[in-house]
């Protein structure tokens, strides 16, 4: 088989693998030296999805071929697919060229299990050592790694990659079980410790690199991945969205994870009879990010948003917005005199916005044309904070009320022989909502 028949069909393969961002890792420059792709050298553009996905990277798998049985998986060992295999030298090769031709700017490296786990993170590994120590590639390099590989490889992948991710999958051990016999939530979790522990030394040494540095004494220790990552597939068990919010949670506060992706789960050729038939809406995976953003950056916690009677998102109104009007106690909030923690929590009003406010009202007390100049949603904010020339009376508008506001119109369904419509809000509604659209941008809702 011919690189580029191998290429089609690995390169598809790797396509259900969300976790491939780049953003955070640490600029390489070469100008001046003899490497090549830098991340942060001049001519070299970064382009990202709206979703923060990194849309420049080499993304395929070393090969297709799995020693495992994971239902939810298009490679597993029962599926009928044709199959593939690089070599490691074939990757650096594609990459390199690639490269050359300004087509990516890095490369994001995973594989099936084939022969055993020690013998696939080897192979992952070979690639990164050879771009890094061979063709002195500066590039991001993101490898995947597999939680029942040797601590010792997988350190060493650390070593010569930019990003490290394991997939967690599924939230919970019992699903995992079920779909995915060979994985474990226990063996994953200890895998991340790992990689956590060597992160946090390589920064503690790269600081003290610094210094010595500025007093002239050299170290050579002291690289490792600057981050990690995971994936985790939606709708394909029944967890809730507590389930998987609650998992984030955890990786995040004991594992320093970058990002947690939530994948939809879609439908594979020939799937396993105990994979639902259908994708779940892809509305659910836009609100898990924006629930992911409320813990990660606006101070929230999982029960908050996720109280015992509602294990699962609103699919019509975000989270932030869902939480206040479950909570209208909270609201007005006055932008002039509230801490910064309490205007993070006033719907249409993000990270930004509330640190200029803070900025801004140390010169003046704040009225409307100000917020409207800042961009603010003010059509969301008004019914839930105070300024100089606003103030809701209390509960003038019942949640309900506002709910009703906000949610999307119902939509009439039509008796038409066609596919369904995949969601309550359709698709399209969702990406020609300016607000929407702008919101999923900058993170600012
Ligand atoms: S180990 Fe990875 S490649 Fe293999 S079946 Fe499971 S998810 Fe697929």
């Amino acid at each position: 088989m011919n690189t580029l028949a191998k290429l089609e069909i690995l390169a598809d393969a790797a396509k259900y693998d969300a976790s491939c961002a780049s953003s955070g890792a640490a600029q390489k420059n070469s100008l001046g030296s003899k490497g090549i792709g830098s991340t942060g050298g001049v001519g070299i553009c970064h382009s990202y999805a709206p979703d923060g996905r990194c849309i420049s990277l080499l993304k395929v798998l070393l090969t297709n071929v799995c020693v495992y049985d994971c239902h939810y998986c298009i490679n597993r060992r029962s599926s009928n697919v044709r199959r593939a295999r690089f070599t490691p030298e074939e990757v650096v090769e594609l990459t390199l060229s690639f490269y050359k031709r300004n087509y990516i700017e890095g490369l994001f490296l995973s594989s099936g299990i084939v022969r055993s786990a020690d013998y696939t993170m080897e192979q992952l590994v070979r690639v990164a050592q050879l771009l890094r120590e061979t063709h002195d590639f500066r590039g991001y390099i993101h490898l995947k790694t597999i939680p029942e590989a040797s601590p010792e490889l997988i350190e060493q992948a650390g070593k010569f990659a930019d990003r490290l991710s394991i997939n967690v999958e599924l939230p919970r051990q019992e699903t995992l079980a079920k779909l995915a016999p060979e994985k474990n939530v226990g063996r994953t979790r200890d895998a991340m410790g790992n990689i956590n522990g060597k992160i946090t030394e390589a920064k503690a040494i790269r600081k003290e690199k610094r210094v010595r540095r500025r007093s002239g004494k050299k170290m050579n220790e002291g690289t490792f991945a600057t981050g990690q990552s995971t994936q985790m597939i939606i709708g394909a068990d029944g967890s809730s969205d507590a389930h998987f919010l609650h998992r984030a949670e955890d990786l995040y506060g004991n594992f320093k994870l970058r990002r947690v992706y939530y994948s939809a789960f879609s439908p594979i050729p020939e799937p396993s009879v105990i994979l639902p038939l259908k994708s779940p809406p892809l509305v659910r995976e836009h609100r898990l990010y924006q629930a992911d953003w409320l813990l990660r950056f606006y101070g929230y916690q999982v029960g908050e948003l996720m109280p015992d009677q509602h294990p699962n998102l609103d699919l019509d109104i975000d989270p932030k917005l869902s939480w206040a009007l479950r909570n209208r106690a909270e609201f007005p909030i006055d932008v002039n005199r509230s801490p910064i923690e309490r205007l993070y929590r006033i719907p249409g009003l993000g990270v930004r916005n509330a640190k200029r406010i803070v900025s801004l009202r140390r010169h003046h007390a704040l009225r409307l044309e100000d917020l409207i100049k800042l961009r603010v949603n003010v059509k969301k904010c008004l019914p839930f904070l105070i300024c100089m020339d606003h103030q809701p009376a209390r509960l003038e508008w019942s949640s309900e009320k506002l709910r009703a506001h906000f949610a999307p119109p119902p939509e009439q369904m039509e008796l038409s022989f066609g596919p369904p419509p995949k969601s309550v809000i359709s698709e399209q509604s969702l990406i020609s909502d300016r607000t929407t659209q702008q919101e999923a941008r900058t993170g600012e809702f």
